[in-house]
């Protein structure tokens, strides 16, 4: 099992900064968790869209009705 993480860059839906976070291997599709911004420290979303071998599709999205 190779467990190197995915790294992937995303856009901030608050601030819109681009940024890397690193997906967890054992993540499943369908899967979602929150990942706090990096510039802005607010939680966004992250859905696991879909995944490949060495590849996975990532979904942002803004946590409602946790605005700051
Ligand atoms: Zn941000």
């Amino acid at each position: 099992m190779d467990n190197t993480l995915f790294d992937k860059t995303i856009t901030c839906p608050y601030c819109w900064e681009n940024f890397s976070i690193f997906i967890e291997p054992s993540s499943e599709v369908g899967e979602s968790y929150i990942e706090d911004c990096y510039v802005c420290c607010r939680p966004i979303e992250i859905y696991v869209a879909s995944k490949y071998d060495d590849f996975v599709d990532i979904r942002v999205n803004r946590i409602e009705g946790n605005e700051f």
